[in-house]
């Protein structure tokens, strides 16, 4: 709990327009064994419904704001790279209508390898993309066949190429590791074919089993040996000291940038708790002190916005408390902590006096430390997130 009486308001932060715009795209060429993600294999009859109907919801996201001007938009999925050039180039420019893009926006798009050509990307620069984060998630054959993914090593390699070919200017890369099977020396071997390719920016997500997945469903009954959480952490410790070595900064517990300037600037408006927008099936917003989620199906969402119905599954208000607790739980995310600075520009007190309790318990525990300027997790606590954030809840 919170060692502080409740605030009795949102801070000015939270209640700004959004700078951020993310974009759902739900379909994927197939569904991967461990995926619970909101994307949906074989819907391409969905497809030209379903960006008309985002482009409605863009528009109208647009208007209520008054054209905010956006620093970051992030096109996210599912697998947007599934969509015909025509359609991501409409909704591309349809973004630029309804929002006023900041100059020097991030606009970001995700994409899978063996759905990019050259023509594709060099379409998507010119119409703004300027970084691109692949899921490679493993360069092994063995591994990929394992995590159901419909590319080869070597289409992701080639997928590098041709987007540095096209002149994108960033390209991350997102791996998985901790996987049923793997040892520490394959995931060393997969992190160093991933850094022959010279990416910018890296993302290393641990596996995580989500229930009722074929993967998981094999590891249950047997079929697929059982993620070793121990030989997890080894791998992340071995990317922590590799990964500088290598010239990349570590700025976030999975996220590793080659600079500052090439850090995912969109993801760090979810980690300054700032507030963002959300558009299509599954997108959730945080605007106005309000967390809203879309239908999921996107064969619902296109429904409702064809009968002018509000496509909001579900909403919670944010309370005041709660703000303060996922300021300090998602910033903490970062290595370099929770600007204390910051934090009293927007709340008007010190972490420190707001949480001394979680704050000294964690620290006793060695997972936290707190310097004169943040308070940041220690390598260990990064490591234990989960132990320090939950005492930092309401
Ligand atoms: S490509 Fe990504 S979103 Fe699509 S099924 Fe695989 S893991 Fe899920």
């Amino acid at each position: 709990m919170p060692d502080q009486a409740e605030p009795s308001h949102l801070s000015a932060a939270a209640c700004a327009p959004p700078a951020s715009l993310y974009l759902h795209i739900p379909f994927c060429p197939a569904k991967c064994s461990y995926c619970d993600f909101s994307s949906y294999p074989r819907l391409g009859a969905l497809y030209a419904p379903y960006v008309e109907a985002l482009l409605r919801e863009v528009e109208q996201t647009g208007a209520q704001w008054g054209r905010p001007p956006l620093q970051t938009v992030y096109i996210g999925g599912g697998t947007p790279t599934v969509l015909p050039a025509a359609l991501l180039l409409r909704l591309l420019e349809a973004t630029a209508r309804a929002f006023e893009l900041a100059p020097g926006a991030e606009i970001t798009i995700e994409a899978n390898p063996g759905t990019v050509t050259l023509e594709l990307l060099d379409a998507l620069r010119r119409a703004g993309v300027n970084r691109l984060s692949y899921g490679v998630q493993s360069l092994q054959p063995a591994f990929l066949r394992l995590l159901g993914r419909s590319h080869s090593a070597a289409q992701a390699a080639q997928a590098v190429r041709l987007a540095r070919a096209a002149g994108l200017p960033a390209i991350s890369l997102d791996l998985i590791y901790g996987l049923p099977g793997q040892a520490p020396a394959a995931w060393q071997a997969d992190l160093e074919a991933a850094l022959a390719l010279e990416p910018d920016h890296l993302s290393l997500y641990a596996l995580t089993l989500e229930p009722g997945t074929p993967l998981a469903e094999g590891v249950s009954c047997g079929a697929v040996p059982e993620p070793d959480a121990e030989l997890a952490a080894e791998m992340y410790e071995h990317a922590e000291a590799r990964l500088p070595q290598a010239g990349y900064d570590h700025y976030e517990l999975s996220n590793w940038a080659r600079t500052p300037a090439q850090r995912s600037r969109h993801n760090l408006t979810y980690w300054r708790n700032l507030p963002y927008a959300g558009c299509g099936a599954a997108a959730y917003s945080f605007l106005a002190g309000r967390r809203r989620g879309n239908v999921a199906h996107p064969r619902d969402y296109v429904a409702r916005i064809q009968r002018g119905e509000s496509t909001t599954a579900e909403e919670e208000r944010i309370s005041p408390k709660l703000e303060l607790a996922e300021t300090m739980i998602l910033g903490l995310r970062l290595v370099a902590g929770v600007s204390r600075a910051r934090f009293r520009a927007r709340f008007g007190a010190d972490p420190i006096a707001v949480y001394p309790e979680a704050i000294g318990e964690s620290t006793a525990l060695g997972l936290l430390e707190t310097g004169d300027e943040a308070i940041r997790l220690t390598p260990r606590g990064r490591l234990l997130g989960n132990q320090v954030f939950v005492r930092f809840l309401p």
